[in-house]
């Protein structure tokens, strides 16, 4: 391990407790040691030491996508690697493993461009983007991985490889959309697209207008333009200062818009729901790009957090009202639930085809919730509850990136992925990582298993 430039922390150190820890509390990993990468070299020296002692690779950026506990296993953290650099005249960025979103929107902004990155700005952009990438932007450009130009990584034999359409293509196809499994991305360069503002924000809805303001945003979604993402979160707001008054300690549905056309037409759009049910609360406005979080305004404090995801082939009258029975101002659920609308350039294949399931999905259909001194068995229940309820609409898997730690199974996985995408991705990965090195993850083994 003398050749790793960054800190090598062990079991009992203080460095060890504070590295071994991200954003989601909900896993406590106990790895056999932590690495801190801040150059290519550390993840090479990093993976071969791990391959020679028989240990199991785990990679953390941020903590926001925990999947299983990398205990006993050599855990990379890439937080370290921190470069950006931004091309402006070819509209593309070179984005190190450790960068956050809100880095590379920050690089880009100057010159009217933007990344296509997730709601929440402090998410990793190289674990989001392997994973697929649900973005601000996503109905107009497609998932983040479909503009991806270059990979860097070390694979399971310790090489670094720089990979292409042209060069290896087998494993480009594969690691955009196939996440982790093929070894440590040590960096992308991602395509920058043209989008310097937004038309949007958030329309906050109370208990009593819930229900026509769902069934009003569900026919809503029939027609709407490629430009026009939306979501929806429906959500016990807690009773705390941090929360905004009109929402504080109620039931709200918040509907985010992040629309990329012309302000004029963002605003006619969001017409109809406005007119749908009285608001609480109304932030959608112009917006400029570098502002795109506070559409969603995700908590960026570490907690435990137990996360769901399905996908939904239709939202129409019949899921609408099985949602609001089962997560509706009513319900008592113990859970937010969080639609995201597909379709548009998600549903349509990429210049260069990549391994990204989910497009035929609709929706994209989350459960949240908070973990921290819950009975994790009950709360599974109930989200199981849910999920049997929305079966009738649902595809046959979840999207990756979504997918949490009760997910992290290979029959989950797998059915995150079109069938024959999935046989690939098992021969790329036993070719790439024979033993499974990276399997401290969603894991595609390099064999197929029942
Ligand atoms: C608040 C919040 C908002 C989110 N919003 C969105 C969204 O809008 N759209 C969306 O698509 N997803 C979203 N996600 C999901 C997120 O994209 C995934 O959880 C993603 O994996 C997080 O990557 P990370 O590096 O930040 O997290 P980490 O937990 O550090 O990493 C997650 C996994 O990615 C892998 N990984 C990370 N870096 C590397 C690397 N360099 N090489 C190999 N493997 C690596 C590791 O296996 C790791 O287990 C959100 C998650 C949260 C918690």
């Amino acid at each position: 391990m003398n050749v790793i430039s960054g800190a090598v922390h062990r079991p009992g150190t203080a460095g060890y407790d504070a590295r071994r820890s991200g954003y989601n509390l909900v896993i406590e990993h106990r790895p056999a040691v932590v690495v801190e990468a801040v150059e290519v070299d550390d993840v090479t020296a990093a993976v071969r030491a791990a391959a020679d002692a028989g240990l199991p690779v785990a990679v953390q950026a941020t903590g926001h996508g925990p999947s299983l506990p990398a205990d006993g296993a050599l855990l990379i953290d890439t937080a370290g690697m921190s470069g950006v650099q931004v091309d402006p005249g070819a509209a593309t960025a070179w984005v190190a493993a450790g960068v956050r979103w809100q880095q590379v929107i920050a690089a880009a902004a100057p010159y009217g461009l933007a990344p296509l990155n997730g709601s929440s700005p402090v998410v990793g952009a190289v674990g989001y983007t392997m994973g697929g990438g649900i973005g601000m932007l996503g109905r107009r450009f497609g998932f983040a991985a479909d503009h991806v130009r270059a990979v860097d990584l070390v694979t399971a034999d310790g090489r670094p490889r720089r990979v292409t359409a042209d060069r290896e293509p087998e494993l480009f196809w594969a690691v955009r959309g196939g996440k982790c499994n093929f070894g440590v991305v040590t960096a992308m360069e991602i395509d920058l697209v043209p989008v310097a503002q937004l038309y949007g924000g958030g329309l906050y809805f109370g208990a009593d207008a819930v229900p026509d303001a769902l069934r009003a945003y569900a026919e809503w979604t029939r027609s709407v333009p490629d430009e026009m993402t939306s979501s929806v979160l429906m959500v016990d707001v807690p009773d705390i200062e941090a929360a905004p008054e009109p929402l504080r300690g109620r039931y709200v549905m918040h509907l985010r818009i992040a629309y990329c056309g012309s302000p004029e037409e963002g605003e006619r759009w969001v017409a109809p729901l406005r007119d749908a049910a009285p608001r609480l609360m109304d932030t959608v406005a112009v917006l400029p790009y570098e502002r795109v979080g506070s559409i969603h305004h995700e908590p960026t404090a570490p907690g435990a957090s137990y996360n769901r995801n399905v996908a939904l082939g239709a939202l129409d009258a019949g899921a609408v009202e099985a949602l609001l029975a089962a997560a509706g101002p009513r319900a008592g659920a113990p859970f937010a639930v969080e639609l995201r609308h597909l379709g548009g350039a998600y549903a349509r294949p990429p210049a260069v085809p990549n391994a990204v399931g989910g497009r035929d999905a609709a929706f994209s259909l989350s459960s949240m919730s908070l973990a921290a001194g819950a009975d994790l068995d009950a709360l599974r229940a109930a989200h199981d509850g849910l999920h049997e309820r929305m079966r009738p609409w649902r595809t046959a898997g979840g999207l990756l990136n979504f997918l949490g730690v009760q997910d992290a199974t290979v029959g989950t996985v797998r059915a995150a992925f079109d069938a024959a995408d999935y046989d690939r991705l098992i021969a790329v990965k036993a070719t790439y990582d024979p033993d499974n090195l990276f399997r401290v993850n969603h894991n595609i083994p390099p064999r197929r298993s029942s």
